[in-house]
Order: structure tokens, then C-alpha cells, then sequence
């Protein structure tokens, strides 16, 4: 995979399809009509990297474990009552 593999995380979106392009899965390699319904993947968040993806691929990679989203990769912080009371519990 090139640099679309190397993200951390992603956020996965349904696509709205607005152009009748055609693009590549980056998860298959396979062709991809705009039109039809599918996913788009946005490593890292970062739009210009985005890519079009089958639903059907998002899904098994997402059960793979391939494509982590931002929640399994950066666990919220714990609210400030909770640091408090860690703070407590270690003196
Ligand atoms: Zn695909």
C-alpha cells in the first residue's frame, strides 16, 4: 500500500456522490463507480488525502482490525474530575 497505509487512524464517512468519476478502492485496488453507494476514508482526518472506498471493503477491513479510527487509536482523555481524582489516589 503507498502512503494511505501508513495513517494511524482514519474517519470513514458514507460518500456523497456529486461527480459521476470513477475511482480506484485503495483497500481492493478494484474500480469504483461514484455513483453507486460506497465509503469515503480520510487517513489522519486530512481531506487531501481522502479516498473512495466499496463499503463492503471499509467493513472488512474495519473487522480485520486494518482500519483503526481515531477512537481505537487515541483513547478520549479522561474528563478533569476523573484527573483529579487520580491526582488524589496516587499521594
Ligand atoms: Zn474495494
Amino acid at each position: 500500500m503507498d502512503a494511505f497505509g501508513q495513517a494511524r487512524w482514519y474517519v470513514v464517512r458514507p460518500a456523497s456522490n456529486t461527480k459521476p468519476s470513477t475511482y480506484r478502492c485503495p483497500l481492493c485496488g478494484e474500480l469504483l463507480p461514484a455513483l453507486s453507494a460506497h465509503m469515503l476514508v480520510v487517513p489522519e482526518g486530512d481531506p487531501k488525502r481522502r479516498r473512495h472506498a466499496h463499503t463492503r471493503c471499509v467493513v472488512q477491513a474495519r473487522r480485520a482490525g486494518r482500519l483503526p479510527l481515531r477512537e481505537d487509536v487515541e483513547p478520549r482523555r479522561p474528563g478533569a474530575l476523573r484527573r483529579l481524582l487520580g491526582r488524589l489516589r496516587r499521594r
